[in-house]
């Protein structure tokens, strides 16, 4: 009777999952789908906690386990609702590694519970490729988290890619051996193959760069979910298993995804240690003489927005850095009271991670049907008379059309320069997140309007008030 309730516990929670993740991919029922998924993982916790049994046998340890449910998500509590918005993919690699440590964890109890000689092969196959995911994962997660809050930095050298590439082929080697080898060494070749996960896990993500952090992260994702899913096969568990392979197949969609819109290979972002070169670039371009900039005031740019037919806003990392997202809202909609049809351009990878604008501007309850996707923008801009750029850099960078050279060369940019005229509000000329100038803010059409975007839009508001 309690096996058949746990079956219909994990059923419920496979469906939530499956579920939860559909209604993720729209921002209107992102939040309601992420509740019920997370309902889902509840009543499969607690289902396992309270009904599994093993040869007729209930779960002990019952004291250990409330207290790491406690603490663990008292902890998680805390830091989601604590963590800025900018923050978030630190977090998320924090969380992710989290996940591969634990799927590594569960591979080196059966192990131990099993050893080499009695678990049968396929246990162990599963085992390894979990122990080894798992470990990969945890550690590459924890060096991207160090590498996005900027405790830890990129390191490059000669011969990495080459060496990291030995890493993996022993660590699978060894993982080979272990299976078809003398079983006397087994443990020690088990425990061995764990740390050269970890060390490989360490080495592949320290020469990526800082700007490719979220695709690494995805990717990382995807691991875990891959080593989760192994888990769910040692334990039998249907639950552990559907939600492992959709963590591990959304990963990877999203990693693909993001690519494409960076229009980049996995590959060159991998081994391309773009954000070292980007860094590198940005350093050298810093000084470069462009020409002159146009300033505009904040009363002439009130002007020009109020008596405008279609104003189109480009919002990028600056307006969620500002936290300019009300601010903005409100001047759409004192533009729209005057008559001006307001809409927003939306690049997919402005900001700092997939949907990052999206969420911001649904935070500050901006009507979905008013958000256009790059296509949709980029063929409406010819139509529109100011576009209002608002901390957004590399995503309206003419360089990734123009020069070879340059490192965002072939990433889909929003074609801003197509409209009548651009204001770009940021708070210097220094770089976005590329590393590297931006010609744009040079060239005729476009006036700049310095200051931090929450101010400089409260401001605006007012102007606009005012008129
Ligand atoms: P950028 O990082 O290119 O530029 C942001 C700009 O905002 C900066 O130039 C900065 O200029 C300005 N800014 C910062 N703070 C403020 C503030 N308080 N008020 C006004 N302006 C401010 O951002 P984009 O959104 O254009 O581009 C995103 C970048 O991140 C791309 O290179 C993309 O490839 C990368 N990326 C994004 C991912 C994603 O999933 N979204 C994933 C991987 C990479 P100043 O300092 O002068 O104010």
């Amino acid at each position: 009777m309690g096996t058949d309730l746990l079956a219909i516990c994990y059923l419920v929670a496979s469906v939530t999952f499956i579920l939860g993740l559909k209604m993720l991919s729209d921002p209107a029922t992102a939040r309601r789908g992420n509740l019920i998924a997370a309902g889902g993982m509840g009543v499969a916790i607690f289902g396992t906690i309270f009904l599994y049994r093993d040869r007729g046998l209930a779960l002990h340890n019952l004291g250990w386990i409330a207290a790491a449910l406690v603490i663990g998500g008292t902890a998680g509590l805390l830091a989601a609702k604590k963590v800025k918005m900018t923050a978030m993919p630190e977090m998320v690699s924090l969380f992710n590694g989290m996940g591969g440590a634990c799927a590594a964890l569960i591979s080196i109890s059966e192990f131990g519970r099993l050893g080499a000689v009695a678990a049968d092969r396929g246990e162990l196959l599963i085992i390894l490729a979990g122990v080894i995911i798992g470990s990969v994962s945890f550690a590459g997660s924890m060096i991207a988290w160090g590498k996005l809050n900027g405790r830890i930095k990129d390191v490059v050298f000669r011969g990495q890619h080459a060496l990291n590439l030995f890493f993996l082929v022993v660590v699978v080697g060894a993982a080979v051996y272990l299976m078809v080898g003398p079983q006397n060494i087994a443990t020690v070749l088990f425990y061995s193959i764990v740390v050269m996960a970890l060390i490989y896990g360490v080495m592949f993500v320290l020469p990526i760069g800082g700007a490719d952090m979220p695709v690494v992260i995805s990717l990382l994702n995807s691991f875990t979910g891959v080593a989760a899913a192994c888990g769910g096969f040692l334990y039998d568990n249907k639950a552990m298993l559907t939600g492992g392979i959709l963590v591990g197949a959304a990963g990877t969609v999203l990693t693909i995804l993001m690519c494409k819109a960076m229009n980049r290979s996995l590959k060159n972002v991998l081994i391309g240690s773009f954000g070292a070169t980007a860094s590198t670039a940005g350093a050298a371009g810093g000084g470069k003489e462009q020409g002159v900039y146009r300033e505009i005031s904040l009363s002439d740019a009130a002007m020009v927005l109020t008596y405008a037919r279609k104003v189109m806003i480009v919002p990028g990392y600056g307006l969620a850095v500002a936290q300019a997202q009300h601010a903005c809202h409100e001047l759409e909609k004192i533009l729209t009271e005057k008559g001006v049809e307001v809409k927003y351009a939306i690049h997919p990878v402005a900001g700092r991670m997939p949907g990052h604008m999206n969420v911001l501007l649904a935070e500050a309850d901006v009507s979905y049907d008013n958000l256009l996707e790059l296509e949709q923008a980029n063929e409406e801009f010819p139509t529109t008379d100011v576009v209002v750029v608002l901390g957004a850099n590399d995503v309206v960078n003419p360089a990734a059309k123009t020069d070879p050279a340059s490192p965002i060369y072939g990433m889909p940019i929003l074609d801003v320069e197509l409209a009548k005229a651009c204001i770009v509000n940021k708070r210097s000329m220094k770089p976005g997140y590329a590393g590297i100038e931006n010609d744009l803010f040079f060239r005729p059409k476009t006036s700049m309007l310095f200051g931090d975007a929450k101010k400089v839009l409260q401001d605006l508001i007012g102007e606009i008030k005012n008129l």
